[in-house]
């Protein structure tokens, strides 16, 4: 009998076989999701210039001092200021330049005065020049409506750290750095192999004795909501050649990663293991959970090997434990899942193993409570599309109490 091993001590020896991707460049939109490859500093401060938040008109605060609606300040104007625009000349006392939001401050001027707290309205599209003279109705402090030179960042500083992930704030501020090209940890490239006689895809009808096959889709969607490059293979039939054929070919698209689903159990048609043995070397490891029947791990040809259980809640779960850590471990991601603690609603005989139930949760007060979706079948995917979150029995209890706390990793957003 081979040892047991904890499920923390089975991810270590894993993740001893991944090291972090190189960086590769690419197209500004493609960057979106992907992983930053390299620290980016600014190359200029933002905004270059001391502009105005607001469309009013550009003053020194001083000639506004005791200014009010009753005793309004009145102020020659002396220029227009567009946004795109530079001013030409300088402010001088009792001056003001009308100015649009984001246009540069004239030199000279420290404040502006939003167009609504003059005697000043202009409506927008028309083009009018501004009137010689401008009432200002209130007084206002040096900086008011003045967005500062380098209020958003400084040249030289690293605006973007190497390793942040990339969303759409990071890719319009890439843009606005002006990065046309991105360097990005290139994505981790997986193959997803689904294997057994009995499975049909998903255009071919039922037939008797046939499913169709759910875990190379439930892989495909986790391969890529954790950043890696999901590449599916027909399904592998239960004969040695079909197996070669299907690896070898899984080995020519140069995957980081090679994930299978069923096949490498001890059934008589598991010929993903004889294959495997064939091609690179594979280790079976009893780990202490539930559900995921003995663990596969290997390599093929050089190239890391997963043998996922063939059930889809088993294949999911595996995924989760084993297989996603890997994979940020390829972009240097940190592997941080979003977990609450919640109650058990009910006593739960659990089997020494530690268990990922799927469960459902709701709000008592301050306490989330989690009851079972109904079957625990890892053959029920039903089960991980009613949950909110997987509950995390530890190994050792057999009997879950009642109101006894414990971890949830979510699984979607809970409220
Ligand atoms: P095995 O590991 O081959 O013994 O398969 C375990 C169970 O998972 C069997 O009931 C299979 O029919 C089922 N199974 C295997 N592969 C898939 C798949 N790709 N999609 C859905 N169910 C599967
Ligand atoms: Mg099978």
């Amino acid at each position: 009998m081979p040892e047991l091993l904890s499920v923390e001590s089975a991810v270590t020896r894993i993740l001893e076989s991944f090291r972090p991707l190189p960086v590769e460049h690419v197209e500004l939109v493609e960057s979106l999701g992907r992983v930053l490859g390299a620290d980016v500093r600014a190359s200029f401060d933002a905004p270059p210039f001391a502009n105005s938040s607001m469309d009013g008109f550009a003053v020194i605060a001083q000639d506004t001092q005791g200014a009010e609606q009753q005793q309004p300040a009145r102020l020659r104007v002396v220029a227009d200021i567009p946004a795109g625009t530079m001013p030409t000349r300088a402010l001088l006392a009792g001056e003001a330049a009308r100015i649009m939001t984001g246009a540069p401050l004239p030199e000279g001027a420290n404040a502006v005065v939003p167009v609504e707290q003059t005697d000043q309205n202009w409506r927008s599209g028309e083009n009018h020049p501004p009137s010689a003279y401008v009432s200002i109705y209130r007084t206002v402090n040096p900086g008011a409506y003045v967005r500062p030179r380098g209020e958003d960042f400084f040249t030289g500083d690293t605006v973007l750290p190497a390793l942040t992930p990339i969303r759409p704030q990071e890719l319009g501020l890439l843009a606005a750095l002006g990065s046309q090209r991105v360097p990005v940890i290139r994505q981790p490239r997986v193959v997803i192999l689904s294997t057994g006689d009995e499975l049909l895809d998903v255009d071919q009808p039922l037939a008797p004795g046939k499913i169709r096959d759910a875990n190379g889709y439930t892989l495909y969607g986790l391969v890529k909501t954790y950043g890696g490059l999901p590449i599916r293979l027909p399904i592998i039939r239960d004969t040695l050649a079909d197996a070669r054929a299907r690896f070898q070919a899984a080995l020519a698209l140069q995957p980081d990663i090679i994930l299978s689903s069923a096949g490498v159990s001890v059934g008589a048609f598991d010929v993903v293991r004889a294959v495997v043995e064939e091609l690179g070397a594979i280790n079976f490891w009893r780990v202490n959970l539930r559900p995921g029947k003995p663990l596969a791990f290997g390599h093929v040809g050089g190239v890391p090997f997963f043998g996922l259980p063939g059930n889809p809640v088993s294949a999911m779960v595996t995924f989760d434990v084993f297989v996603r850590p890997a994979l940020l471990r390829l972009t240097e991601q940190p592997d941080a899942v979003p977990t609450i603690t919640a109650v058990l609603e009910e006593d739960t005989p659990s089997d020494g193993r530690r268990s990922y139930l799927r469960v459902k949760l709701r709000r008592d007060g301050a306490t989330w409570v989690a009851t079972m979706t109904g079957t625990q079948s890892s053959g029920a995917l039903t089960s991980m599309v009613k949950a909110d979150g997987i509950i995390i029995i530890p190994e050792g209890v057999t009997l879950a109490r009642a109101g006894e706390p414990f971890a949830v990793r979510l699984l979607r957003d809970i409220h």
